[in-house]
């Protein structure tokens, strides 16, 4: 087995690592690490919970340790394509970095411009960014981007998913030619092959297994379910995820429970707190003080339960989630990869138990044909069958409610249409799937409002390029195609 003293890392580097706790580099670092020292482009087909981060974090410190930035002009370059993300990615860089003196800015919007010019005017080592706050610098002058030696570029894969990919293009096209490119995704959809294919020079290429699907250290099962009526599905599902959870004992430390639409987070954190559960629920509708609070509780084991949307909890880092449930079925089959790659991060074991209702089986299939294996069935905890439907009942009217009135006082016009899509589908509840994703703008959950009102980031829309855009972009529609819109007409009538 590699040992992180075999890959040529810088002693003050490896002080860090071993001060992390980290024992042995994970296969993504070992392949990548020493191809990145050596100049030489890497393409690391990754996901999240791999160690990726380490990956490019620790030769970059090693690189970057001999030499000293110029005013306006980063030497290095992190892009990463939600506010969180980033924040977290400059995490890592304080605690690898920390015996090694470099400067670094994080260029994230809703921050005020004057303190992150301020930074960047001092000269930084590592400029980590959203890609359209990172050009919003650059248009207002702010930024040179002809000093980078080193561009990161970090799930591009949802870059893609969020229109990014333009705006990647443009920075790519400020940078010098002879730039070191590391590109990280966990999947290599046609437009992510196309852009390596452009920008990235002999790279080597890197891939980890898809861990979080074939890895033996995610216990995986779904439960099919049928409510005894249909007005009584919600509660009984959510009678049923109780169940689940009880079900685990003392197997589950915390848990993620993930809901396709933020009004369900509420409903779903609302009634296992009334079941004496200790849940919160977090998506962008919240506002930024009370989603830092819950993470922070998640993260210190305050919070045994957070209830999600999946961009809430996009980039969140907690190492030891014993426990993912995935209260619907994602409606994109690449998110459960998501999703369950929450649990069982860094070598550890997890369980991720989904719950199927009859109209979520094609999205059931389709998740099954991406991971390319059938997600074992199982049987619903004894009794689950029958709900307690009225006092749960009214836990979901007043959250609807609450959900309403705090989505109707959104002021960023992304969220406001989410919001506004996902309260008038809780008034039809048949059309619950209909209702379409929540959007990154919304949650991105890690930037401190300061002296600007949050700034939008730059609009994905410029970006005609989404994966899912790709085949069914509906021209005017941007990525906030209303999903109902892509469904067949049979399809429609049938939700
Ligand atoms: P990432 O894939 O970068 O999101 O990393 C997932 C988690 O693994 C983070 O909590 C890291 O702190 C942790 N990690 C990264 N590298 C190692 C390692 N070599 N050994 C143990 N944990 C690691």
């Amino acid at each position: 087995m590699t040992k992180f003293t075999d890959l040529n890392l810088d002693p003050k580097v490896l002080k860090a690592i071993s001060e992390a706790g980290y024992e042995h580099p994970t296969p993504i670092q070992a392949g990548a690490i020493p191809h990145a020292l050596q100049g030489k482009d890497v393409l690391g087909i990754a996901q999240t919970g791999t160690g990726k981060t380490a990956s490019f974090t620790l030769p970059m410190i090693t690189m970057l340790a001999k030499g000293r930035a110029r005013a306006r002009m980063p030497r290095s370059l992190v892009l990463c394509p939600t506010r969180e993300l980033a924040a977290q990615v400059a995490e890592n860089f304080d605690t690898y970095a920390k015996y090694v003196k470099l400067t670094k800015a994080l260029l994230i919007g809703g921050v005020s411009f004057k303190e992150q010019d301020m930074l960047i005017d001092r000269g930084v080592d590592v400029l980590i960014a959203t890609p359209g706050r990172l050009l919003d610098h650059f248009e207002r002058g702010k930024l040179l981007l002809t000093g980078v030696q080193i561009m990161v570029v970090d799930e591009a894969d949802r870059m893609l998913d969020m229109g990014f990919i333009p705006d990647i293009e443009r920075i790519f096209s400020l940078t010098p030619f002879t730039r070191q490119t590391l590109f990280f995704s966990a999947t290599m959809a046609p437009e992510i092959e196309r852009i390596t294919n452009t920008f990235l020079s002999a790279p080597a290429r890197i891939e980890v297994a898809r861990q979080a699907t074939t890895g033996e250290n995610i216990t995986q099962g779904v439960v099919m379910f049928k409510g005894s009526r249909k007005d009584r599905e919600p509660s009984e599902k959510r009678r049923l995820l109780r169940d689940l959870i009880e079900a685990e004992g003392e197997a589950l430390t915390n848990a993620i429970v993930f809901c396709n639409r933020k009004v369900d987070v509420d409903i779903v954190a609302k009634s296992l707190k009334k079941y004496g559960l200790d849940a919160a629920p977090i998506h962008g509708d919240l506002d930024q003080s009370t989603r830092t609070r819950t993470l922070d509780g998640f993260r210190d084991g305050s919070l045994k339960l957070l209830v999600a949307s999946d961009v809430a909890a996009r980039g969140l880092d907690v190492p030891s989630v014993s426990h993912v449930f995935n209260f619907d079925v994602p409606s994109h089959a690449e998110d459960y990869v998501h999703r369950i790659g929450r649990t069982g991060r860094a070598g550890r074991n997890g369980k991720a138990v989904m719950i199927c209702i009859p109209r979520d089986e094609k999205n059931l299939a389709d998740i099954e044909k991406l991971v390319e294996k059938p997600i074992p069935r199982l049987d619903a905890p004894a009794g689950s069958a029958t709900a307690d439907p009225a006092e749960d009942i009214a836990a979901e009217d007043t959250t609807a409610s609450s959900s309403r009135s705090r989505s109707s006082r959104s002021s960023s016009s992304r969220s406001s249409s989410s919001s506004r899509s996902s309260s008038s589908s809780r008034s039809s509840a048949p059309r619950e799937s209909a209702a379409p994703r929540e959007t990154e703008e919304a949650a991105a959950p890690a930037a401190p409002a300061r002296e600007e009102a949050p700034k939008p980031e730059r609009s994905p829309s410029r970006g005609r390029s989404s994966s899912r855009g790709s085949d069914n972009a509906t021209p005017g529609m941007g990525d906030h195609m209303p999903s109902f819109i892509a469904l067949s007409f049979e399809e429609r009538k049938a939700v």
